[in-house]
């Protein structure tokens, strides 16, 4: 399942050094080497899965619930005022390293990370139409 290829199973797996808060069967906790925030980090599945979609329901669930524990101990120990929880699933969506992961970021009050987005508008119409596409297909 490891993908010789890919710098983020050689992260997870320790062939390549890292900053890792931390670990265990499934998961590595590293910091991310271009942080949003003070702390942002980055959770890494040791196995090679290379978006959300090609996770089981099981790991899927694991990697949520490491993140949250993580993200609790990191909120607590460095101070943020709150914290974001990123994933990206393909380049349409910002993904760069093809290999499953969540962003866990500290925000601090005023921080500026720019990670938000410009709220935009939609109608009646298209709200249902999209409900119709997602609930009836
Ligand atoms: P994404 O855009 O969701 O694919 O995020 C990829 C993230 O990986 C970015 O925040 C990068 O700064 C980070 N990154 C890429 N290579 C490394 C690396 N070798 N060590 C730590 N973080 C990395
Ligand atoms: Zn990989």
């Amino acid at each position: 399942m490891k993908d010789c290829n890919c710098i983020f199973c050689k992260i997870a797996n320790g062939e390549i050094p890292s900053t890792t808060l931390y670990e265990d069967d499934d998961f590595r906790v590293i910091l991310d080497m271009g942080p949003a925030t003070r702390g942002h980090a980055l959770l890494l599945p040791r196995e090679h899965y290379a978006n959300l979609f090609e996770l089981d329901d099981a790991l899927a669930g694991r990697a949520l619930v490491t993140a949250k524990r993580v993200a609790a101990r990191m909120k607590e120990a460095l101070g943020a005022d709150g914290f974001n929880l990123v994933q990206n699933n393909g380049e349409a969506a910002g993904q760069t390293v093809m290999h499953f992961h969540i962003h866990l970021i500290p925000r601090y009050e005023n921080d500026q990370a720019g990670i938000l987005w410009t709220p935009g508008s939609t109608t009646p119409e298209e709200m249902e139409e999209i409900r119709r596409l997602v609930v009836e297909n």
